[in-house]
C-alpha cells in the first residue's frame, strides 16, 4: 500500500509512554490545578468536572514516569506515522461518502495512541483488548504493540492489514454517526451483557464494521489506486486470522476478550469483500440489521 505524500491526521492524541490514566491526570501538576481553578471561576461548573476535563487536556505525551523523554524505535515511529496517515485518509474518504450517499455530515473521530493501559470514556483501556472504539468519547484507541504482536503471533504482516484494522475501528465510528451502534447497544443492554443474544447482536456490529472497512477500501482505491496486488487478500487473510474461530484455536497466550463476539473468519471475509465490491453503506447497514439469529 503506497502512502507516499499522504497527509497525517491531526485528530491524534499521543499518550504513548504514559502508564494509565490516573498517572496521566497527575501530569497536570500545580499549573494544571491553577488553570483548572481559573477555568472554574471564569466558566462556572464544578471543580470535579473541570479537573476531570483537565486530565484529558494536560496529558503530556512522550515522557516516562520520571518525566524523561521516551525513546521510540524506528518501527514504532513508522507505525505511528502510518496510523496517522491512514486515519487522515479515512477522514477524507468518509466525508466524501457521507456527502455522496446522503448520510449527513461526517464528523472525524479522534485516535489515541497509547501503551499498556489508558483511561477512556468507556473505562480503562488495556492493550490486551486489541484496538477498540469508544463511542463515549468518539475515539479509536490503538496500542501499536498490537501490530507488532499481529506480526509475531498471527503472521499477518503487511501494511494493508494494519490499515484494515484501523478502518474497522473507524467503521464503528460510522455506525455511531449513523445511529446503528446506539440502536444495537440498547438492544444488548436489554438482553443483558454477555448473554447469548447480546453476543449475537455484537456480531452484527462487528460484521458491519468489516463491511464498512471494505467501503473505505473501495473508495480509497478509486481515488488513490491504493489497493495493490495482494493487498485485498492480505487484509482478508488478516480478517480470517483474527476471526473468532481461528483465535479460539490459538487462544493460548493470546488474550482478546471480545474474541467470541466478532463472527467467524469466513463471515468477516465475506462482509469485508461485499463492502469492497459495492461501497454502498446503506445496503450494508440494512443487511446487517436484517440478519436473523441463525445467520449471526
Ligand atoms: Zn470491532
Amino acid at each position: 500500500m503506497d502512502l507516499d505524500g499522504r497527509r497525517e491526521s491531526t485528530n491524534v492524541e499521543d499518550r504513548r509512554g504514559m502508564s494509565g490514566g490516573a498517572k496521566a491526570g497527575l501530569g497536570g501538576g500545580i499549573m494544571g490545578i491553577i488553570i483548572a481553578l481559573v477555568a472554574m471561576f471564569m466558566g462556572g461548573g464544578d471543580l470535579g468536572s473541570v479537573l476531570g476535563q483537565m486530565g484529558q487536556i494536560t496529558m503530556q505525551p512522550s515522557t516516562d514516569n520520571n518525566g524523561e523523554p521516551v525513546e521510540f524505535t524506528a518501527e514504532e515511529q513508522e507505525l505511528a506515522k502510518f496510523s496517522k496517515q491512514i486515519l487522515g485518509g479515512t477522514e477524507d474518504i468518509w466525508a466524501q461518502i457521507f456527502e455522496q450517499q446522503g448520510l449527513g455530515e461526517y464528523k472525524d473521530p479522534k485516535m489515541v495512541l497509547y501503551s499498556g493501559s489508558t483511561s477512556t470514556a468507556c473505562g480503562q483501556g488495556q492493550a490486551a483488548m486489541g484496538p477498540f472504539y469508544c463511542s463515549g468519547d468518539q475515539s479509536l484507541y490503538l496500542d501499536l504493540s498490537f501490530f507488532m504482536s499481529m506480526k509475531q503471533q498471527l503472521g499477518a504482516d503487511g501494511d494493508f492489514s494494519y490499515a484494515y484494522v484501523i478502518a474497522h475501528e473507524v467503521g464503528h465510528h460510522v455506525e455511531y454517526l449513523t445511529g446503528v451502534l446506539q440502536q444495537i447497544h440498547s438492544k444488548m443492554a436489554r438482553y443483558g451483557q454477555g448473554s447469548a443474544q447480546a453476543n449475537k447482536e455484537s456480531v452484527r456490529i462487528e460484521l458491519l464494521a468489516d463491511y464498512l472497512a471494505g467501503c473505505w477500501a473501495h473508495y480509497d482505491n478509486k481515488r488513490f489506486g491504493s489497493v495493490q496486488d495482494g493487498d485485498l487478500e492480505e487484509a482478508i487473510d488478516c480478517a480470517q486470522k483474527i476471526g473468532d474461530d481461528y483465535l479460539q484455536k490459538r487462544a493460548q497466550g493470546y488474550a482478546m476478550p471480545e474474541s467470541f463476539t466478532h463472527g467467524t473468519s469466513q463471515q468477516r471475509m465475506r462482509w469485508f469483500k461485499a463492502g469492497y465490491q459495492t461501497g454502498d453503506v446503506k445496503r450494508g447497514i440494512n443487511s446487517a440489521m436484517q440478519l436473523d439469529y441463525s445467520q449471526l
